[in-house]
């Protein structure tokens, strides 16, 4: 049944009861904040933002990497009835500006090192009230000083159905970001639909490295550890050396990653120099994950297998999720089972009416509790992702196998058509990570001197040694795939570009071609 709960309630309820443990931890320098401060905190910062002018409906930009003020100020800004556009802190002033007017922003909080781009931002897009700093800046009011507030904590009646809590946008990989409103209880619903799968309690300490801005670390890593009363230990940033560091020195019992992190797990030598015998899961989401990746990532962890979960933006954001008792008989490379009170129907990509049954991939469409609400200002993109019989289309080409477990192939859209054979570029991604000579890969669809599309591979080889030349590369794709998938083409590159959830931006890769 859906939650008819606000965010801040649904996450921060049992908040008080937690009291001294520790809920939020520095893992640079061991700040922390216990459950009775967070819990006080948001209130207090609540009635100040309230104070200070905070209307219920007002959209408020949080633009910081992951801190301890993170979720403090989010959870504020929810319960004093503000909808929280998240920001992505690398983004420049004129991609904030145009999330700031799309969504109306009247308020930012940021922090002092990205204050000048939020200054800039707010001065292009115009309609700012107030700029906010999480730590402290000449010339702006603080947190700290806002915690000083004698204003009444503000009673704002939240209809969890209807309101917007959070408005991210989409990652941009297929396109121009969509800001996608998403109720209190599309997000309250999701949390405890997963909840059952990924148990997290008072006894669990979290690494979140995946940024919150982002859906996904806003839930596994925030809203659900918070919500269960884990310890959740933030970085700003990935790193590889302080993500190891950090796993031993707090004994860290879960992961949640994207597969650029699972492939830095299984493959680099520093991971061997740190004692990470206290992790008990790993999970992945966001994109492709080879099975072969998997299991070498897993079997050098000594963990049963890396589970993973698959959703995306507008679905709040999960539908399936290895759940963690199942993790030794799931099939290798499953994204999961379908969550409780989702259903799902895979249709065929050349009839799109018609539903396959187990082992035919075809196109993934989700109806739920957690399928959002539209995306702002677009009815059209709406109308074109949701059908009238409230079916989303995901764009993700799936299977399921007969016991139900789904396995994600690719997305529709970055299928490669050779010569009238589909060929998945994350096939040949995770093919081509198996050369111990190589570190990175991507494959994108390029055009041949007669103007049909080929698999193109973009190879980031490994530092050291001789690297494999490109006869070799071609040759082993070759021996390994129907002669239809081979690489046509390769380029050699320095890295692969990645959005901050992992994802591979083929679109810059496109331009270099
Ligand atoms: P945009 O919609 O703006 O182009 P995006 O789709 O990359 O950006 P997200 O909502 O962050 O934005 O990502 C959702 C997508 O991530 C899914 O549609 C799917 O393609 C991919 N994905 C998520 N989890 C998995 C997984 N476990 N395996 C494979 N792909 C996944
Ligand atoms: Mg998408």
């Amino acid at each position: 049944p859906p939650v008819e709960l606000p965010i801040h309630d649904a996450v921060l309820g049992g908040a008080a009861g937690f009291g001294d443990r520790p809920a939020l931890v520095d893992g640079t320098d061991g700040t922390t904040l216990t459950y009775e401060q967070v819990d006080r905190f948001h209130r207090r910062l609540a009635a100040a933002l309230a104070g200070t002018g905070v209307r219920k409906g007002d959209v408020l930009a949080l633009h910081s990497p992951n801190t301890l003020a993170f979720p403090v100020a989010f959870y504020a800004a929810t319960r004093a009835g503000a909808t929280v556009t998240t920001v992505h802190p690398l983004a420049t002033a004129e991609e904030f500006a145009r999330q700031l007017r799309d969504s109306a922003a009247r308020w930012i909080v940021t922090v002092s090192p990205l204050l000048e781009t939020a200054r800039r931002a707010a001065g292009l897009a115009g309609g700012i009230r107030e700029i906010l700093v999480c730590d402290s800046a000449p010339g702006h009011r603080s947190l700290t000083e806002l915690l000083a507030t004698t204003d009444p904590e503000p009673r704002v009646a939240i209809d969890p159905a209807e309101d917007i809590a959070v408005l991210p946008y989409s990652s941009g990989t297929t396109g121009t970001p969509k800001g996608v409103l998403l109720t209190h209880r599309q997000i309250a619903t999701n949390l405890a639909q997963l909840e059952p799968a990924v148990p997290a309690g008072p006894g669990d300490r979290v690494l979140a490295v995946l940024p919150f801005f982002h859906i996904y670390g806003l839930t596994a890593l925030m809203n659900g550890p918070l919500r269960k009363g884990a310890t959740v230990v933030v970085l700003p940033r990935f790193e590889l050396e302080t993500f190891l560091a950090a796993i031993e020195r707090h004994r860290i019992t879960g992961l949640y990653v994207a597969p650029p992190i699972v492939l830095a797990l299984a493959k680099h030598p520093a991971v061997g120099r740190y004692d990470l015998s206290s992790l008990e899961y790993v999970i992945s989401a966001a994109a492709p994950l080879d099975a072969r990746l998997a299991r070498a990532c897993s079997e050098r962890l000594g963990l049963p297998a890396i589970g993973q979960a698959y959703g995306m933006t507008e679905l709040s954001p999960g539908t399936h999720v290895v759940p963690l008792d199942r993790l030794r008989e799931a099939p290798a490379g499953t994204v999961g089972r379908l969550l409780p009170g989702t259903e799902m129907r895979i249709v065929s990509l050349d009839d799109p009416g018609r539903d396959l049954g187990p082992g035919e991939p075809g196109e993934i469409l989700i109806r739920g509790p957690q399928v959002m609400k539209g995306y702002l200002g677009r009815p059209d993109a709406t109308a074109a992702l949701i059908d009238p019989g409230g079916w989303l289309h995901t764009g993700d080409i799936g299977h399921t196998d007969a016991d139900g477990w789904l396995f994600v192939v690719d997305r529709v859209k970055e299928l490669i058509k050779y010569k009238g054979y589909q060929v998945a570029p994350a096939e040949l991604e995770a093919l081509l990570l198996t050369h111990p000579g190589i570190a990175d890969a991507a494959v994108i669809g390029a055009r041949d001197a007669d103007g049909n599309e080929i698999p193109h591979a973009f190879v980031v080889r490994r530092p050291g040694a001789d690297g494999p030349a490109e006869e070799e590369i071609l040759g082993f794709v070759a021996e390994r795939v129907a002669p239809y998938k081979r690489v046509r083409r390769i380029t050699f590159t320095d890295t692969v570009p990645r959005a901050a959830s992992g994802k591979i931006l083929r679109r810059q890769l496109r331009e270099r071609t």
